[in-house]
């Protein structure tokens, strides 16, 4: 079966619209920070800041120049972290090389970090405490997971990726005592060697390494589970870490590139910003 992320991703905007009409007064709202010219970057922020306005939370963008210091970006964090009518922020990367990227995540205000990128809420995503923010890419997966009633206690889950941004916080997810969890976990990197057995063996595979069509039809077991987040520009063409087409008919789930995972992690985003207005105001 084919997990449409679309229509999973569009049934949550629309319960997050139905929660957002039922506030009276101030209503969430998300300031995002996009430094520079990167072309992919005002294309994702473009996406994100409708995706706001569809579900009725405001939004803005500061647009600043590529030639922006450190010092100039946490000075504008600061403003966005002091201002009372802001629930999230969002600091749209890569950054210009001058900047430190990691610097400038950490000056976000953890109760803010919707994008779940402060070492603070790393901590809480580690210790199990539900109030911090988890990164909207693995987030979107264990929701994928939950929406298509796939079981993942007691499950052997292979996460092929180690990354702050997707391999490292959804193997913790999938590790937790928590719905959506309970899993025996793996994780897989550019170091591992027997990725083909350990493929082989593994009940649910996240493929997050960026390497396209990776995931051949000999690696892996009948009735198996895989989750796609990787997204490769081959020409003109975007695929995932998966041969998808030689894979569709052996899985019993699978996600597409695109139309997977990538629509989840905006619906994520803005259920983060929502999470950050009900606790800010709580
Ligand atoms: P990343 O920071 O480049 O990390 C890639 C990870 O894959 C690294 O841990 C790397 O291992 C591992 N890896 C690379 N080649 C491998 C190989 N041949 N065998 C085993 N492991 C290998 O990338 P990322 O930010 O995690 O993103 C991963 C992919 O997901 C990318 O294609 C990205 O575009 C996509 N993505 C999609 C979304 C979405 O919304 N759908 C969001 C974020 C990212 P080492 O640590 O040893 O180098």
């Amino acid at each position: 079966m084919i997990i449409d992320g679309k229509a999973i991703a569009a049934q949550i905007e629309k319960e997050i619209k139905e929660k957002v009409a039922k506030i009276h007064g101030r209503k969430p709202c998300l300031g995002v920070i996009l430094v520079g010219n990167h072309a992919p970057s005002q294309i994702y922020v473009n996406r994100k800041t409708k995706a706001c306005e569809a579900a009725g939370i405001r939004s803005f963008t500061k647009n600043l120049s590529e030639a922006t210091t450190e010092q100039e970006l946490i000075n504008v964090i600061d403003v966005l972290n002091s201002d009372d009518a802001v629930d999230g922020i969002l600091l749209q990367l890569p950054l210009p090389k001058q900047i430190n990227a990691n610097a400038a995540l950490q000056r976000i205000a953890p109760e803010k970090d919707v994008d779940g990128l402060h070492p603070y809420n790393f901590g809480k995503l580690l210790m199990g405490e539900k109030d911090g923010f988890v990164p909207c890419t693995p987030l979107g997966i264990r929701e994928l997971l939950i929406r298509s009633n796939i079981e993942t206690t007691g499950r052997k889950v292979l996460v092929l990726g180690r990354s702050n941004l997707v391999g490292k916080p959804i193997a913790v997810l999938l590790m937790q005592n928590a719905i959506g969890g309970n899993a025996t976990v793996t994780v897989a990197h550019s170091k591992s060697q027997n990725i083909k057995e350990l493929c082989f063996n593994a009940d649910i595979i996240i493929a997050a390494m960026g390497q396209p069509k990776f995931i051949t039809q000999d690696m892996v077991k009948k009735g198996s589970i895989i989750i796609d987040v990787g997204i490769n520009k081959i020409g003109n063409t975007i695929v995932g870490d998966v041969d998808f087409d030689a894979l569709k008919e052996k899985c019993a789930f699978i996600t597409p590139v695109p139309g997977g995972v990538g629509p989840m992690t905006i619906a994520m985003l803005l259920s983060n910003t929502l999470k950050s207005y009900f606790q800010r105001i709580s």
